[in-house]
């Protein structure tokens, strides 16, 4: 840990003396890829260093809007780094657990522990470095090795979605470089990207950035071209989509958020959407979905639907994201905006850039009418049970890159959601309806554009602009501190109340655990603990026969109607095995929230409804 505290202490120092902006050739091979790995090759000028006889090359521990250690440096394979005369190089690979770092102000800043982070300890005359990459997810499998919207996916041909940090890495050292990178790609695919771009001929881009920072903040989707562009407010935006099922969803996409974009353009993001926008989308046949901002482009994995589903099933998420140039892109504080690629600061604000910007996406489409209040409902009944969880927000926040404390990261959204939905209702109540959430953000947004705000001092800030001391309460009891928020008080001010329903139901099990996977042509299933004994196989089996039918695939279903005495087949150690169904009845019981409006609601709470929702009381 010392060492590495010293060395990029020096990183640092000499940082400031070689403030030139030397240029990294890269060049990326999407053409001729073998087993979904692609070739990189990176040029450089060798680093003149007295102090050291190394530099390191690192690949991002994290990128912003990802609050997670990334482990890019997993998909790096044959690394390689050479001389001016071509003469091999001997490095070291370092992987480092538990590390502190000193950031630019002499803090110290503790990095999540038991996370392994692996570094390249290069040599000073190095001027080139080859590897491969592998990619994160492989088109007919169900299981996705990340959170695909910050990895990359390598399907020859057909879509290359490059995440920057997963492909490039960077020197600490002269992290200013500029980047000119050469993408030899297969003619016919489109490559939709922020980034400047000179298209040389069909199989060869020429892309460039400024810096690392700007390169990672700007990914690059190649696709067959399905692609929408329309302008709002002098403002360009371009919808760019790959589907697995083929299905060309552009333009219904870009219909369906153009009212969103437009409302927050003249509200939320007023005076702060970038000259032009992407949004592009993946859409899969697995379950796994998620999606992550960028300042100029957001990146979506999504769930192939039909396309009379297609507008609900990306409207919340694609408002959340594009809400996000609000905050953390733009209000946040200095430690987001100072964070480094190699060792991420963090802020105690996630509540405001993840539940807040959660919350003022249903606001946004309960204004364009995209959603209703019952969606809106529904969705807070689903986030209840989080909120009965006793954690503080500022603390999960301040240690997210901890594994302990990054397990409750989800948080964040659920009950991070209500949360701001209860502190809006909050600040209603103490200003007399003179100020919501929203004119709070609105005066923050007027403060930090240009500037970060100081990370201890932000809620007192945010305080203080409602003229309302007694809002340090709510901050006190329910996001810096633990207690249970009464979301049953706030929900009745709009003339709701919550109700517990009970289902039980009664299913028979296989016992053999019920997480089906599909992995190419076959189907896997994942057994559970105590049959993972009696299986000796790995976790996952590969079913190859339902009661000796072979055709897996197309009678995957029957998996779930086994009955005693049926078997199926599976794959362990090249083998093929015999497991016999026994099955068990098992009845569950299930809690779930509601929210249901209440039998004689007054003119006070019919009113709040119509604010908050922007929909009459008695409409659904
Ligand atoms: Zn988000």
């Amino acid at each position: 840990m010392k060492n590495l505290i010293l060395l990029i202490i020096l990183a640092l120092i000499s940082l400031k003396i070689l403030s030139q902006n030397d240029t990294i050739f890269a060049t990326i091979d999407l053409k001729n890829i073998k087993n979904d790995r692609v070739n990189v090759e990176l040029n450089f000028k060798p680093h003149k260093l007295s102090h050291a006889k190394e530099v390191i090359f690192y690949f991002p521990i994290s990128i912003p809007g990802t609050y997670d250690d990334l482990e890019y440096s997993k998909y790096v394979n044959n690394f390689k780094v050479y001389n001016k005369n071509n003469d091999s190089l001997e490095y070291k690979k370092k992987t480092l657990k538990d590390w502190v770092f000193v950031a630019d102000n002499n803090e110290i800043i503790k990095i999540g522990k038991n996370r392994s982070k692996e570094y390249y300890y290069i040599p000073t005359n190095a001027k080139r470095i080859k590897y491969s990459v592998d990619d994160a997810y492989d088109i007919g499998s169900a299981i996705t090795r990340n959170f695909i919207p910050e990895a990359n996916i390598f399907e020859k041909n057909k879509v290359f979605q490059i995440n920057w940090g997963a492909i490039l890495g960077s020197f600490i050292i002269n992290n200013r470089s500029i980047y000119k990178i050469t993408v030899i790609k297969p003619n016919g695919l489109y490559g939709a990207t922020i980034l400047k771009k000179e298209v040389i001929n069909d199989t060869l881009d020429i892309l460039y950035s400024n810096n690392y920072d700007d390169l990672i903040s700007k990914p690059v989707f190649y696709t067959k071209p399905d692609t929408t562009t329309f302008t709002i407010n002098n403002y360009n935006f371009e919808v760019t989509v790959f589907s697995e099922n083929g299905i060309k969803y552009s333009n219904i996409i870009a219909n369906s958020i153009k009212p969103l974009i437009k409302e927050a353009s003249n509200t939320y993001l007023k005076g702060l959407i970038p000259e032009k926008y992407i949004f592009m989308y993946y859409f899969s046949n697995v379950l796994d979905e998620g999606a992550l901002e960028h300042t100029t482009s957001s990146m979506y994995f999504l769930s192939a639907v039909d396309t009379s589903a297609i507008k609900s099933s990306i409207i919340d998420v694609t408002a959340h994201e594009f809400l996000h140039i609000l905050t953390p892109l733009t209000v946040r504080s200095e430690k987001i905006a100072n964070s480094k690629l190699y060792a991420p600061y963090t802020s105690k604000h996630l509540w405001l850039y993840e539940g807040v910007t959660d919350y003022f996406s249903y606001q946004l489409l309960l204004q364009t009418k995209d959603i209703s209040p019952n969606w809106f409902l529904g969705d807070m009944a689903l986030n209840y049970k989080d909120v009965l969880k006793k954690v503080s927000m500022t603390k999960m926040s301040e240690n997210v890159y901890d594994k302990k404390w990054n397990k409750k990261y989800d948080l964040v959204y659920s009950k991070g959601t209500i949360t701001a939905f209860c502190l809006d209702l909050e600040i209603y109540k103490l200003t007399n309806g003179k100020y919501r959430l929203y004119d709070i953000l609105m005066k923050l947004k007027e403060k930090y554009t240009n500037k970060p705000f100081i990370d201890n001092k932000f809620i007192n800030e945010f305080i203080s602009i409602t003229h309302k001391k007694e809002l340090n309460v709510f901050f006190d009891k329910y996001i810096v501190g633990k207690e249970e928020l009464p979301v049953q008080q706030y929900f009745n001010k709009i003339g709701c109340n919550y109700k517990l329903q009970i289902d039980t139901i009664k299913y028979v099990s296989t016992e053999l655990g019920n997480d089906l996977f599909f992995d190419g042509s076959k189907i896997s299933i994942k057994p559970n603990k105590k049959h993972y004994k009696e299986l000796k196989g790995g976790k996952i089996i590969n079913v190859v026969s339902i009661n000796g039918d072979k055709n897996v695939l197309s009678n995957y279903n029957n998996l779930w109607s086994l009955k005693d005495g049926d078997y199926i087949e599976y794959m362990y150690k090249g083998e093929v095995e015999k497991l016999i169904i026994k099955t068990a009845n098992v009845t569950t019981i299930t809690k779930k929230y509601e929210f249901v409006k209440v039998n004689n609601p007054s003119e006070r709470q019919k009113k709040l409804f119509k604010e908050f929702l922007n929909y009459k009381y008695d409409m659904n």
